[in-house]
């Protein structure tokens, strides 16, 4: 398997701590719909099960697109989060800061 990237953390556009991408060896065919589909084990391994959301982040000066698993998250820190406030995702954090005044 090749790995590239020399194991710097960077920060994505949701302010969020993302590591390095490796590469899984897989080399698939966008069809004329433009669709590609996950290898089946990676699929399985990251419980992408039918009807499960995902998200994209890009990395346009690398050509890169990461596919990861939706889980909605704070509306101000975009840390996960299982609260609710007024119908708005809210991590405790942030509830501790806004409880605070800050
Ligand atoms: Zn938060």
């Amino acid at each position: 398997m090749n790995t590239r990237g020399g194991g710097a953390a960077e920060k994505s556009s949701r302010g969020e701590v993302t590591t390095d991408v490796v590469n899984s060896g897989v080399v698939r065919r966008v069809d004329s719909l433009g669709r590609v589909a996950p290898p089946k084990e990676l699929r399985q391994r990251l419980g992408l099960l039918p009807g499960v959301k995902v998200e994209f982040f890009v990395d346009m000066e690398r050509g890169t697109i990461v596919l990861r698993k939706y889980e909605p998250g704070c509306i101000f820190c975009g840390a996960v989060a299982n609260q609710h406030y007024r119908g708005k995702r809210v991590c405790p954090e942030c509830v501790r800061e806004i409880a605070a005044g800050r």
